[in-house]
């Protein structure tokens, strides 16, 4: 039996310190009916506890160490760079590298604007499409997650569905009223709200594989009807890819599924696990924001020297090779899994793009939130648990994806797919 109790004890410390204990909702693990886990230190594919368990980790803090943990090349770009000044408010040569990393691998960006969080490039680039086109409305969908700003705050994804929040208390109605939301996957839902208020869409914002609602991919022909479409009314198309960005295909899911945005937002990978946030796409657009335009967008911290040498790292370390290796693990994975489901008569759903994966417990297909939802959460916490206890550790929600590393071996895998065959084991047997 794994102990916790150190893990316990510095909760019990947080609790009154931070609402629910933590800097960020879903840390708290509130939908598994568990007291949340302190981790300590990281080492390639492997997390350690307060009180000294061992994990192989799926969180990989919420996508952005695709080299694992500790990445000894990363560590010492940041060292190197911390020696000499954490920030300068100034501008830095690490800036120029990353920009130019970025720019060389994804087609559709040709200029990029550097921020601290997936929020603040998700509600700068809506800004940009608001400020470009002069319309008011944006189109999102349901299910989706864009980070916890306002306008994008309705009918989320990620923590918000793990809480199973209405939209949020805080958002003004009349903000709100802009946003409208379709589900995903839903050409003929899209077409109907273009056709009644196409003239006022400033963007259609869509995470080109949902990775909010656990993980969707697109349907054949999804991400191109909306190109098509926000072409014929001159509304932006941005694709969030603060998530797939680096993670599903070396040139991002834009450059894996062919399709061009107008403007593309990015975080997580690109920052190797430091605060990074950016927002680019075709020139004449980005040429708008300040100082060379009018749109209006500035950060204290923004393209910190720090963050710009984990990412230009962990960018520069990444090849098209690791994208063929995620997908081999990912198929062995999802084969281990369905066999083990099967041989205990559990419904389960397995979807995956790259190295991004989602489980869920029920017939499926699901292509969309609602169907998501139908999974079965009670089965959902006994795995977690179980999984937990044989030092796997899986993002503690049915409404987040599961990633893999480069450092994720061969034998992580088979680990993992003799615990999830454990797990639902447990569960037949309930
Ligand atoms: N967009 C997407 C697609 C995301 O997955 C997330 C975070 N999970 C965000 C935006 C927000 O990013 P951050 O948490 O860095 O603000």
């Amino acid at each position: 039996m794994m102990h916790f109790s150190k893990s316990i004890a510095a909760y019990e410390e947080a609790k009154p310190l931070m609402p629910g204990g933590v800097n960020s909702p879903v840390r708290s693990f509130p939908s598994v009916d568990l007291d949340p886990i302190y981790m300590d230190h990281g080492k390639g594919s492997k997390v350690y506890d307060l009180d000294g368990n061992e994990y192989i980790d799926y969180v990989l803090s919420w996508g952005p160490l695709i080299l694992g943990h500790a990445d000894e090349k990363v560590v010492e770009a940041i060292k190197e760079t911390a020696e000499k000044g954490t920030s300068f408010g100034a501008p830095h040569v690490f800036e120029t590298k990353l920009a130019e990393e970025v720019i060389r691998r994804v087609p559709s960006i040709e200029m990029i604007r550097m921020v601290n969080s997936g929020t603040e490039a998700t509600m700068s680039a809506i800004r940009l499409a608001r400020g470009y086109t002069g319309r008011t409305k944006i189109l999102k969908f349901e299910g989706s997650y864009h980070g916890s700003s306002d306008s994008l705050l309705i009918k989320a994804g990620s923590g918000v569905a793990t809480l199973g929040l209405p939209d949020s208390p805080g958002v003004p109605e009349q903000l709100a009223q802009n946003t409208l939301t379709v589900p995903y996957n839903d050409l003929a839902s899209v077409e109907a709200v273009f056709k009644r208020f196409g003239a006022d869409l400033a963007c259609v914002i869509v995470e080109p594989v949902a990775g909010n609602m656990g993980v969707v991919p697109p349907l054949p022909g999804f991400l191109e009807g909306l190109r098509q479409i926000t072409k014929e009314y001159g509304t932006l198309l941005i694709f969030d890819e603060v998530m797939t960005g680096f993670r599903v295909d070396y040139h991002c899911a834009q450059g894996h599924f062919g399709i061009t945005p107008d403007l593309t937002t990015l975080g997580k990978v690109i920052g190797g696990g430091l605060p990074v946030g950016a927002y680019g796409g075709r020139r004449e657009i980005m040429e708008q924001i300040a100082p060379q335009g009018p749109v209006y967008q500035a950060g204290t911290l923004s393209g910190n020297p720090l963050a710009m040498a984990a990412g230009y790292m962990t960018l520069s370390q990444l090849t098209p090779e690791d994208y063929k290796e995620f997908r081999r693990k990912a198929d062995r994975l999802a084969e281990g899994y369905k066999a083990a489901a099967q041989k205990y008569s559990i419904p389960l759903t397995v979807n995956q793009e790259g190295a991004m994966m989602g489980f869920f417990f029920n017939e499926g297909p699901v292509t969309n939130y609602q169907q998501a939802k139908s999974c079965n959460l009670s089965h959902f916490r006994k795995y977690f648990a179980t999984m937990i206890e044989q030092g796997i550790s899986l993002p503690p929600s049915q409404f987040e994806g599961v990633f893999l590393s480069t450092r994720h071996s061969d034998e992580d895998i088979e680990k993992t797919i003799l615990a999830a065959e454990q797990a639902f084991k447990t569960i037949a047997e309930e």
